[in-house]
Parts: structure tokens; C-alpha cells; sequence
């Protein structure tokens, strides 16, 4: 998400039949599993037998056999919200003014189990999240959660990019990402790079901010002091400005919703759980954050809005 991360855009996810529903009919195959958990390696043939949901277990407890601790956790993942935790083809990037980043796939064994230990809980407590936010009703949201799968990875001598999403249900996360570092920050940076997707699906819905966002802009520049009651989210760039704000992430108004999507996941959390935050609601500041958050709580989320009306 902020600092340290690459967001590559462009990739619209719009043809994708299931991509505005939670994921449920889009079920991985035991071949796709094999791709997602093996990459280029040989699929173990002891996984060919039995049908798609017995094939992939197997493949899972084949890929984590060197470490019992770390495969509880990857079918504790799949089995609760239908993710795979697999690796990352190696690959160069370019990094932008980082210059090129070598990425190279790297389990969430060993020393870096924590990682799939952050990963799985903050994918389930995201799912506790939209299950809450649903309510009694159950009314599909226009918003995919589940079935979000994983590619590990590690950037040789860097620390970014952290995570990053190309347009597909996969998130590629890198164990030694510098944003990575807490459970707290796990679960922001995937809600964060999981909107980027939905967005996508939606055919780059966050386009409809852009008129908002340059008016803010044209108003405030990257004065930090000027943007701080439209900014949806502390996270600043190191020498620059708020992440939401700062020129040259790819697209402004893409990092701009998302962080909104973030802010929004924190107050509907907070007031699910009758928590008092320690500042305002984002939609009672400027007239401009009041007009975002509803476009994103019809377009995403049902509509459904439980922090309580501004004063
Ligand atoms: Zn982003």
C-alpha cells in the first residue's frame, strides 16, 4: 500500500464472470491449485487421485511438508475462506526510480511462517468482517473476499515491494516487505491491495473519484497540513505526502479509493465492535469526504453504513 508498494495497474479483471460475487462459485481447481502452490516445479503425482477439494488438500499438505506448523496454517487458510498460500514466479520488475527488483519465490516456512500466521488471520477476520456487515439478511455484496489467493515471495536485497495485485484474485506478498511487519499491517495492506482487485472487477470504478481527487489537488498541491482532512488514511510517503495523495503511485485516484476502502473497513469495524475511534467519522469532514464514502458504500458495500450519522 504505501511507501514500498508497486501497484501495477491497468489489468481489468471486468470480463471475469464471478468477479462482483464473494467468490463462492469460483472454486479452484486442482490444477490451478498445482499452478498457484507449485509454479514451475513437478506436481507431486500422489495428488492426481480423488476428487478437486481432496487433490488440493494433498497438494497443500505436499507443498508445507517441511514445516507441520506452517501447513496447519495453510489449511486452516484454505478451508476458511477458499485461499491458497502459494509462491511467485521469479521475476524482475521494475521498481521505477528503485530501478529493476529481483523477485524470487519464497515459502512462508521456517522464519518466515509469521507471515501466513498474519495472512490467515486477516483473512478471516475480514470475512467476520462483510459476514457482520451483511447482517441477518445475508444480501450479496457486490464485493469479492473469498477465494483470494497467495503468492509469496521475497525481493533479493530489497524490502519492496511489500504486496502487489496485477489484476487477478491473487495477492503477491513479499516476506520481507517493510510494510509487512505486524498483524495489524498485514490485514490494512491486503483489504487495501484486495479493493485494488474489486476495483478492477468493477470496471476501474475509482475513475469516478477522479473529478474530487483534482479539485483537492489543484486546491491543496501535496501540501501535507492542506490535505490532512481529505486524506482517508495517516500513511505518508517518506518525503512526500499522504500515500492517497502522493503523484506518481500510477494513478492517484486507484491509491486515493483504496485507502478510502481502508478507512472505511476501520470505522465500520470500530462501530460493529461499539469501539470509539479516536477521531471524527471521515464522512462528517469536508463536503468532498461526505460525497465519497457514499459512492463507495452503493457501488461496494450494499449500502450499508454503520457508523453513526454526523452530528
Ligand atoms: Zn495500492
Amino acid at each position: 500500500m504505501a511507501l514500498g508498494l508497486l501497484v501495477l495497474a491497468g489489468c481489468a479483471a471486468s470480463s471475469d464472470a464471478d468477479a462482483t460475487g464473494e467468490g463462492a462459485e469460483a472454486l479452484t481447481s486442482a490444477d490451478d491449485a498445482g499452478k498457484v502452490l507449485f509454479v514451475s516445479e513437478p506436481v507431486p503425482s500422489s495428488c492426481r487421485a480423488g476428487d478437486d477439494a481432496a487433490r488440493i488438500r494433498c497438494l497443500l499438505e505436499a507443498r508445507y511438508v517441511s514445516d507441520p506448523a506452517a501447513r496447519a496454517l495453510a489449511l486452516d487458510l484454505h478451508r476458511t475462506t477458499g485461499g491458497l498460500p502459494g509462491l511467485l514466479p521469479a521475476q524482475q520488475i521494475d521498481g521505477g526510480f528503485r530501478g529493476n527488483i529481483q523477485l524470487v519465490p519464497e515459502l512462508p516456512v521456517g522464519g518466515h511462517r509469521k507471515h501466513l500466521g498474519w495472512v490467515r488471520d486477516a483473512m478471516q477476520e475480514i470475512d467476520r468482517f462483510f459476514v457482520d456487515l451483511r447482517g441477518p439478511s445475508g444480501e450479496a455484496l457486490r464485493y469479492r473476499w473469498r477465494e483470494i489467493d497467495f503468492r509469496f515471495f521475497r525481493s533479493v536485497g530489497r524490502s519492496t515491494p511489500s504486496a502487489f495485485t496485477e489484476g487477478t484474485w491473487e495477492v503477491a506478498y513479499n516476506v520481507s516487505g517493510s510494510l509487512v511487519s505486524s498483524g495489524p499491517a498485514v490485514r490494512e495492506t491486503l483489504f487495501h491491495e484486495i479493493f485494488h482487485i474489486n476495483d478492477w472487477a468493477h470496471g476501474e470504478w475509482s475513475k469516478t473519484l477522479a473529478p474530487i481527487v483534482s479539485a483537492i489537488v489543484a486546491r491543496c498541491g501535496s501540501r501535507a497540513t492542506c490535505l490532512a482532512p481529505y486524506a482517508p488514511t495517516k500513511t505518508m510517503v517518506r518525503g512526500g505526502t499522504y500515500y492517497a495523495f502522493q503523484p506518481g503511485t500510477g494513478s492517484m485516484t486507484m491509491e486515493y479509493a483504496a485507502e478510502l476502502a481502508t478507512r472505511f473497513f476501520e470505522e465500520e469495524s470500530a462501530a460493529m465492535a461499539g469501539r470509539r475511534r479516536g477521531e471524527p467519522a471521515f464522512k462528517c469532514g469536508p463536503a468532498e469526504n461526505r460525497q465519497v464514502w457514499a459512492l463507495l458504500v452503493s457501488e461496494f458495500f450494499g449500502g450499508r453504513d454503520l457508523v453513526p450519522a454526523c452530528p
